[in-house]
């Protein structure tokens, strides 16, 4: 057991969390205050996967705010950040675009939501309808505002309220990019202890992360334990088991398609290797449904195990894990056009094209935390004027697609590291740290 990998100790935790889930429904009464057994998880065994999530949560900003710093003051100069920084934002792009495409044409030929009869869709909208009042809510919120609000959003007015919101985290990676560009100007002497102290803080952070992943088996154990004990119970349709089966089966398509292919064409790394490596942080976004909860576990990942230099990592996956969701943007299309079928609206193909740009923006601006793209989602609802309360329908589902969801959008972030990694001559082997032939190592670089 000692010597088993990471990622089979955690997969075994979260077998088990199930089984234990399930025993615990089995000691249920027929009222809430019967259900003992799910008293037993939640108050037992629930706050271990609490803690556990809340350790992973608590570094993610100081994390972003170091990692970043150091990764754009290793850069040295201006012109290298904004070359870097164009190419990961091009990839961030392409693969959203890519998700958002596969997931309109796959909802479009299956046509999910078609065989929904007006009862089903009233029972389903009944069902949900007091839980998807609240995200329609805190939507409405964000819609009422101005045109040009997410460029206000973009900028902290007070950078310590941003970094205590981990749904903040856009606004202090842009002022952390401020700062970087300040400590690029600056003389090298003034910066250097600067950067030393950022340098430190960094190492610190990632031992954090290498002491709470000892206790990852019993918390992903805790937590799927009691995302089982307390499912509520729900009528599956036949509609909305081919709604998840669309969902899922185009994250499958990106997952274990696309991004490999990405990887094993433009890096030459192979299959099997890129998903041993990247596992326990897949593991960890499926048990979590947080990019951000996850963001720690995925750059000591993508840096010790895919051999992606820390001058890519430390850059590239925090601003990944904010704006990159290619599993959220999948989503939020198969979704849109799912509920609008459900409710008969023929869409015509601007309509298709419409769903897909808002979903595009959508994740861009979807917070990394469970359940963020859904309440996204009645932005895009909106945008093709389909009644948000369709976001009803899809309720009962959603928790357990968030999990898909988020494990694409962490393989995303991955993927995307090692092609700016390559293209930077800054991806080798992880345990030499012998970067690729055709471009100089660092050392050799400094020595011309
Ligand atoms: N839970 C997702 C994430 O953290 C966001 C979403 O709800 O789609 O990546």
């Amino acid at each position: 057991m000692k010597n088993l990998p990471l990622h089979w100790k955690i997969l075994i935790g979260m077998a088990m969390g199930v089984v234990i889930g399930a025993i615990a429904l089995a000691f249920n009464g027929d009222t809430p205050e019967t259900a003992h057994g799910t008293h037993f998880v939640v108050d037992w065994i629930k706050p271990f996967g609490t803690v556990f999530i809340n350790a992973l949560k608590a570094i993610a900003v100081p994390l972003i705010i170091a990692s970043l710093i150091k990764g754009i003051s290793d850069l040295k100069d201006l012109s290298k950040l904004s070359s870097m920084g164009g190419r990961t934002i091009a990839l961030y792009l392409l693969t959203t675009a890519v998700a958002v495409t596969l997931g309109l044409t796959v909802a479009t030929m299956v046509g999910p939501g078609k065989g929904i009869d007006k009862e089903t869709r009233e029972t389903l909208v009944a069902a949900a309808s007091g839980d998807a009042a609240k995200k329609i809510e805190i939507a409405d919120q964000q819609k009422e505002q101005g045109p040009l609000q997410p460029l206000i959003d973009l900028v902290p007015g007070n950078l310590f309220a941003a970094a205590a919101e981990n749904k903040k985290m856009l606004q202090v990676i842009v002022f952390v990019l401020f700062f970087g560009v300040g400590l690029l100007l600056v003389p090298p002497e003034k910066a250097k202890p600067v950067k030393d102290f950022f340098d430190g803080l960094n190492e610190v952070i990632l031992k954090l992360i290498d002491l709470i992943m000892l206790v990852a088996p019993i918390g992903v154990f805790a937590l799927l334990a009691a995302m089982v004990a307390e499912t509520p119970s729900w009528n599956v349709f036949l509609a909305l088991v081919i709604y998840c089966l669309c969902v899922a089966g185009g994250l499958a398509l990106l997952i274990f398609g696309f991004y490999p292919m990405l990887v094993v064409t433009f890096t030459g790394r192979k299959y099997g290797w890129f998903f041993r490596g990247l596992s326990p942080a897949q593991l960890l976004a499926f048990s979590t449904s947080s990019s951000a909860a996850t963001l720690p576990v995925t750059m000591e990942r993508v840096e010790e195990h895919l051999g992606v230099d820390e001058e890519v990592t430390s850059f590239v996956l925090p601003i990944g894990a904010t704006i990159n969701m290619d599993g959220t943007s999948l989503y939020q299309s198969v979704a849109a056009v799912f509920i609008a079928q459900a409710y008969g609206i023929d869409l015509s193909f601007g309509d298709l094209v419409t769903i897909g740009l808002t979903a595009m923006l959508a994740s861009i601006g979807t917070a990394a935390v469970p359940s963020a793209g859904i309440v996204m989602l009645v932005i895009v609802l909106g945008a093709i004027s389909v009644p948000v309360t369709g976001i009803a329908l899809i309720f009962a589902v959603d928790r357990v697609l968030d999990m898909f969801r988020t494990v694409a959008n962490v393989t995303g972030d991955a993927a995307v590291a090692m092609l700016v990694a390559k293209s930077v001559g800054k991806l080798g082997d992880p345990h030499e740290k012998k970067w690729d032939d055709n471009y100089p190592s660092e050392k050799e670089g400094e020595e011309k």
